[in-house]
């Protein structure tokens, strides 16, 4: 359920922005999502449809852009995109790292009208 919580920040963002910039009508809201983020696209369109209709985002467009997931290596500072399965350094082939990215969830932009 926490799609909710979060969909109702990205309300609330995009409307203090738009409000901000003397606009009553948002088109399009491009989101940045970590791969490593529990956020699935469907639930946030979903809870923003739900709870978007009179406000100054009605109808605007989602846009997902999905942040790729890295790391640094712990062992020799190699960075590296790890996949779901395979978390091993390609360098030397140490397990896991620092997660450099992969975690983010923002609002990049909006677009008005
Ligand atoms: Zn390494």
């Amino acid at each position: 359920m926490h799609e909710l919580a979060v969909t109702e920040d990205i309300l609330r963002i995009v409307t203090e922005h738009a409000t901000g910039a003397g606009t009553h009508h948002v088109t399009d809201i491009h989101l940045v999502i970590g791969d490593m983020s529990s956020f699935v696209n469907d639930s946030i369109q979903f809870y923003f449809d739900l709870i978007s209709p009179g406000t100054v985002a009605q109808g605007a467009t989602l846009h997902f852009h999905r942040q790729a997931v890295r790391f640094r290596c712990w062992q020799c500072g190699q960075e590296f995109s790890p996949t779901k399965l395979d978390w091993v350094c390609p360098k030397c082939h140490a397990l896991g790292g620092k997660v450099l990215a992969g975690k983010e969830f923002y609002v990049e932009s909006i677009e008005v009208q």
